[in-house]
């Protein structure tokens, strides 16, 4: 037994999203099942649609940063009643068994996560995300979305919020901690928010100072160019912590350059080749070069309750599901400030 509900599917490599009915399945003991109401566009969901990530597969339906209501619950179900606002991000279910699950690092299963789409789960089916009317997810792989948060601003830190708290946290962005982000985008601009909200000084690096005016007015104290060379000079051995959100290559040893002794850069974005750099920027000065995935289900909870409490929300646009095609060009073309977000109700509104 399952149900048909909308969704945006792409029927192969880089074709068009078109509206068309998919299969949820019938909610098990532990399932719940969300009315999606919002689902925001991460620059992943291109990759994959695209295939640039290697192999894919299709029909797909993306997203990964998922906020909705409970509509209706298994009988096992302890943790969420219908009419309950949650949330699902990257990952749908993982084995339990692994050491990383049992640290609640499911994030990191040893087995791989079920990923929320562009996966199978363990029963072989396909996984579909959340540019759809309805999802069925364990209730474990499901987080509360606080009382005083949007939904509309709750999706995008499913992905994009919880890629920059888990190793901002993590690496001690703190008091007394000074705090570059390099790449004021989707993921960067919640980086500046989230860093200056616990405390760190918190610097950007971007290409332009186009987006300066932003990153103060998100929390930073520093704006800084990194098409200047005079940054990579001024700035040498200046930070305890970089957290690198670009996807594109950089050259790792200037940036290396500009931490202070025991300094780390964290990687976050995934470029398409290799880093190339020399071992001598770390070990004159103790560094270390670092990388980062999204986070557990325990941590998003408690970086949603974080946002929540200081009134933390991504910068969104709002776009109906006629206009993710132009949407995912703007994405390309860094042109939106900074998150898009799908209202689903337009695709309940769409006629097949
Ligand atoms: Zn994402
Ligand atoms: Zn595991």
């Amino acid at each position: 037994m399952s149900t048909k509900v909308m969704a945006m599917s792409a029927a192969s490599v880089g074709a068009k999203l078109e509206a068309t009915l998919i299969e949820r399945r019938e909610p098990r003991a532990h399932d719940i099942v969300i009315d999606i109401a919002f689902a925001g566009i991460c620059h992943s969901d291109i990759h994959q649609v695209r295939e640039e990530w290697g192999p894919a597969i299709f029909p797909m339906v993306p997203g990964h940063e998922i906020a909705g209501t409970v509509s209706a619950v298994g009988a096992g179900v302890s943790r969420f009643g219908t009419g309950d606002r949650v949330g699902v991000g990257c990952f749908v279910d993982s084995c339990r068994e692994c050491a990383s699950c049992r640290a609640g690092e499911e994030q990191y299963c040893l087995k791989t996560p079920v990923w929320t789409y562009n996966a199978r789960d363990y029963d072989g089916d396909e996984t579909y995300g959340g540019y759809s009317t309805q999802i069925v997810v364990d209730e474990n792989y499901a987080v509360r979305i606080p009382d005083n948060m949007g939904l509309d601003v709750a999706a995008p830190l499913l992905c994009a919020g919880i890629t920059l708290y888990s190793p901002l946290v993590h690496w001690g962005a703190g008091p007394g901690r000074r705090v570059a982000i390099l790449g004021m985008g989707g993921l960067g601009h919640m980086g500046v928010k989230i860093a200056s909200a616990l405390g760190a000084e918190v610097s950007v690096l971007s290409h332009t100072l186009s987006k300066r005016e932003d990153g103060l007015r998100f929390g930073a104290s520093h704006y800084y160019a990194t098409s200047d060379p005079a940054t990579f000079s001024d700035l040498a051995g200046s930070f305890d912590l970089i957290v690198n959100t670009l996807s594109v290559n950089i050259d790792v040893d200037a940036y290396l350059d500009l931490l202070a002794l025991d300094g780390a850069m964290v990687v976050v974005g995934l470029p398409p080749d290799p880093y190339g750099l020399k071992v001598d920027a770390l070990a004159s000065m103790r560094r270390s070069l670092a990388g980062s995935s999204i986070g557990g289900i325990r941590e998003t909870q408690e970086m949603l309750d974080f946002c929540a409490e200081r009134a933390i929300a991504p910068e969104i646009e709002m776009i109906s599901v006629a206009n993710i095609g132009s949407a995912y060009d703007r994405v390309v073309r860094s042109d939106v400030r900074y998150r898009f977000v799908i209202d689903t109700a337009t695709l309940a509104e769409t006629r097949l």
